[in-house]
């Protein structure tokens, strides 16, 4: 399918360059060419997208989501069977690439028969990058059984969060198996969390023997290791054994910030999702002792983002929402914005998350040949953050895979 747009207003973030009144040519679902000023007559049929001045950048990503976690109550979740989990992820994804989220990277939980049947368009929705299972000790933040159950964990195949693994040979071995099974990245968690019952937020998980066999599997599998940690002890001791990316950091210190910038470490700070859980409450699905330990990461998590983004910390785009606070999904942009000029936060959701990803090149630009992953706003996100946040009102089209998914429309488009 070919699409042109017109009249656009388009912004590439690694540059911040603009252009008024261009065009953009799409084929096969990649950007095929473009220009300034009036286009060459279209070979063949094509969509024509008229952007009337609107701002036309790459589609978004945010780089810590979970798509199996659609519902916050555990012992309804319990009941699920892995189709059952799959079909509510899938529902989840196509509303993420309506708020325009065109690639998502999950950080536990989902799997490769999910991306793939993203990827074959038998589902619609983001380009999934997915990790699979994180790996977590025994009693650490995936962990999830109460003190009086003392059954082994178990049926690796269903669709879950986390798995348990202790030790480096045991660590070793689930790196692999996660490899095995089409992991683009390995989770592991390192520090205590919120919503597990038995870990303090302080705690510091796994050794870093442990950590290192990790970071050896993921390079031999020319992969990286990606922590969920807050407290600096956990956070340093991760980044010293080679990991390349740290989830949250809510309580960095500055030995972190140095460690993340001398290694060239990316940070994912996901403070929505502790703002979004705090105004829920209980409705949130959190224990009191959650909701506790909620509080010691959230007062401290715009502290974290500033002293990153002075020291020119790599930061990308997450949210991290669970069950129905999905729906909150673009209101990071908001945070982000109270501390980052508009382009910073542009470019942690677009060409920064693609060196993230290792999608340098492929996504998160309008550079001719790259994936045609783009958003077609009315308005200016680098004037007004507020642009991406409301879709309804300013998000008129998303285009990923070939395809125009129309979100606010105007009419007003031909095809000819
Ligand atoms: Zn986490
Ligand atoms: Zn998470």
């Amino acid at each position: 399918m070919r699409i042109r747009i017109i009249n656009a207003h388009t912004l590439e973030p690694l540059t911040g360059e603009r252009q008024k009144r261009a065009w953009l040519d799409v084929v096969d679902g990649r950007i095929a060419g473009g220009g300034v000023g009036t286009p060459p007559e279209p070979s063949g049929d094509a969509r024509i997208i008229d952007a009337r001045g609107g701002t036309v950048m790459p589609g978004l990503v945010d780089a810590h989501v979970h798509l199996t976690v659609t519902s916050t109550d555990v012992i309804d979740r319990a009941t699920w069977t892995p189709g059952y989990t799959t079909v509510r992820a899938l529902q989840s994804a196509g509303e993420m690439l309506r708020r325009g989220f065109t690639t998502v990277r999950d950080v536990g939980g989902a799997d490769y028969g999910m991306a793939r049947a993203l990827e074959e368009g038998l589902a619609v929705g983001p380009r999934l990058i997915f990790g699979g299972k994180a790996l977590s000790q025994t009693g650490g933040h995936g962990d999830f059984r109460a003190p009086l159950d003392d059954s082994q964990p178990c049926c690796q195949h269903k669709p879950d969060f986390g798995r348990i693994a202790d030790g480096v040979e045991a660590v070793r071995h689930a790196a692999r198996d996660e490899f095995r099974k089409g992991a683009h990245h390995l989770k592991m968690l390192v520090s205590g969390g919120v919503a597990s019952p038995s870990d303090e937020i302080s705690a510091v998980q796994y050794t870093s023997e442990e950590i290192r066999a990790a970071v050896v599997e993921a390079e031999n599998h020319n992969r990286y290791v990606t922590v969920h940690a807050y407290h600096p002890r956990a956070v340093n001791q991760a980044l010293r054994a080679g990991v390349r990316c740290v989830e949250h950091g809510n309580l960095i210190d500055e030995e972190s910030i140095r460690l993340l910038v001398e290694n060239d470490a990316f940070l994912v700070p996901t403070i929505i999702t502790y703002e979004a859980m705090y105004e829920a409450g209980s409705a949130s699905g959190l224990s009191e002792v959650s909701l506790k330990k909620l509080e010691e990461v959230r007062a401290a998590a715009m502290h974290a983002l500033e002293q990153a983004h002075r020291a020119g910390v790599n930061l990308v785009y997450g949210s991290d929402l669970l069950g129905a606070l999905q729906a909150r999904q673009l209101d990071e942009f908001t945070i982000r914005g109270r501390i980052q000029p508009p382009l910073d936060v542009i470019r942690s959701a677009t060409s920064t998350a693609a060196r993230l990803l290792k999608l340098e090149g492929r996504i998160g630009t309008l550079a001719p040949g790259t994936y045609a992953d783009l958003l077609v706003l009315d308005g200016d996100p680098e004037q007004d953050l507020s642009v991406l946040v409301s879709p309804e009102r300013h998000l008129r089209h998303v285009i990923h895979q070939g395809a125009v998914t129309d979100v606010a429309t105007h009419g007003n488009d031909t095809a000819i």
